[in-house]
């Protein structure tokens, strides 16, 4: 049987929404038979593609022209068959029309609001919010007349509020945030949305298509880093936006003006990670949820932020809109900064480091990681406090992690008795 290099058949493309998360993550918008009978998607690793003939040249461009059609690219920056396999996929996952992906996470939200709004034009942003899409918004975007209004997290009043008719475009939120976790309310963002005729994009990068599909909400453009969970291994930097078929093409047409291409190995490596983002952010969940009961009842942790304990804030919305609150425990060690960095120091398992959502635990102290070149005032202004520590969950086993931050945090001075002492005696 001669291979159809270019055929682009899906897998059960009519019923994805009826698979589970795993199912898709292994198989969804893949050819049954890819070229060379390879059971993995082959990496096409070209920067053009050719033309048999004249004739073939021109039936590509009358097809492109009008829209009938393409099963090919042109050349390597508009797209290639990699890429295209790990769209479907992502798009499969997140219960949406298309995807589209980027070189990284910040490539593809950049590319995103570049592409939808226009000058004079106005974003509504909630806090607790991605810095550097943050700094895009209020240095970048603002050189372009676009101006962006920050609300509090959890605040749908002001939200509302923020919103200027005929001037707002967009409703940029995250969830879950970092480094708070919290969660937002997309029922009541929508309204807010659907009633001011505003689009709306979350960073939807923490919770994962398995544990949150904004899609299912109304929500226009989910983005994620596909560099943490879905990349799963540390070892790539991706994006992606899913979102309606019509809106995606534009993006992809953007994308073929800024370059912002990914490449086909890194693809790949996406898509090989992506084939077990179930077993992992389940493990992930399961292991943040007893990693985080375990640290709020410990004696040297003052609080514990993890939308899968009671007392976090958003606890309600995330029981009631997430199937699995994200493998990320953020929590405040009782002591300072100098004791806080010396139980990380005492850490076994995590590495130091930013990023989260590989195989490998990794812990940082967000005081010393993003905001190093600020005081301990500067910090706490734009609430970060000294003690804060943000774990993001490998895949290693539950009982070792919990094993090694008890005996981490065994290793610190107990500052309570220092603090109760000094409030009984005022010394
Ligand atoms: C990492 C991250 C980004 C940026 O993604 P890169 O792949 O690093 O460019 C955006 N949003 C969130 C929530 C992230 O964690």
């Amino acid at each position: 049987m001669a291979i159809d290099y270019n055929s682009y058949e899906h897998y059960n493309a009519a019923e994805p929404r009826e698979q589970g998360s795993s199912t898709r993550a292994v198989h969804a918008g893949t050819q049954r038979r890819k070229a060379f009978s390879s059971l993995t998607t082959p990496i096409v690793q070209s920067a053009t593609f050719t033309f048999e003939d004249t004739a073939d040249l021109c039936d590509f461009m009358d097809k492109k022209i009008w829209g009938d059609g393409l099963d090919r690219e042109e050349y390597g920056r508009y797209g290639n068959p990699t890429i295209w396999a790990v769209e479907e996929r992502l798009a499969a996952l997140d219960g949406a029309e298309d995807a589209a992906i980027y070189s990284s996470g910040m490539a593809a939200v950049t590319s995103l609001l570049l592409t939808v709004l226009k000058s004079g034009q106005h974003i509504v942003m909630t806090d607790d919010c991605y810095r550097r899409t943050r700094q895009f918004c209020l240095t970048v975007l603002k050189k372009f007349g676009i101006e962006t209004s920050v609300v509090p997290m959890g605040d749908y009043e002001a939200l509302e509020a923020a919103i200027i008719p005929k001037k707002t475009r967009l409703i940029i939120s995250e969830t879950p945030t970092n480094p708070y976790l919290r969660v937002a309310d997309l029922e009541r963002l929508m309204e807010i949305a659907k009633a001011s005729r505003v689009l709306t994009m979350i960073d939807t990068t923490f919770a994962t298509p398995v544990n949150l599909r904004p899609v299912e909400w109304g929500i226009d453009f989910v983005l994620h880093s596909a560099t943490k969970y879905l990349g799963g291994h540390n070892d790539i930097l991706a994006g992606v936006i899913t979102g309606r078929a019509d809106r995606l093409k534009a993006l992809k047409d953007s994308r073929g003006v800024f370059g912002n291409v990914i490449d086909p190995q890194a693809a790949f490596l996406l898509e090989r990670g992506i084939k077990t983002l179930g077993i992992r952010v389940q493990q992930q969940n399961r292991s943040a949820q007893a990693v985080a009961e375990f640290l709020e009842s410990h004696p040297k942790i003052e609080r514990v932020w993890y939308p899968g304990l009671e007392s976090h804030p958003d606890y309600e919305v995330a029981r009631s809109q997430m199937t699995g609150f994200g493998g990320v425990v953020s929590f405040e060690v009782a002591g300072s900064l100098e004791d806080t960095s010396l139980f990380i120091d005492r850490c076994r398992i995590p590495y130091i480091a930013p990023s989260l959502g590989g195989v490998e635990s990794l812990i940082e102290q967000p005081a010393l990681v993003s905001f190093y070149e600020l005081t301990t005032e500067e910090r706490l202004k734009v609430g970060i406090k000294d003690n804060l520590v943000r774990f993001a969950i490998g895949v290693e086993d539950t009982d070792d992690i919990i094993a090694d931050l008890d005996q981490a945090l065994a290793g610190i001075p107990d500052r309570r008795l220092e603090v109760a002492w000094e409030a009984r005696f005022r010394l």
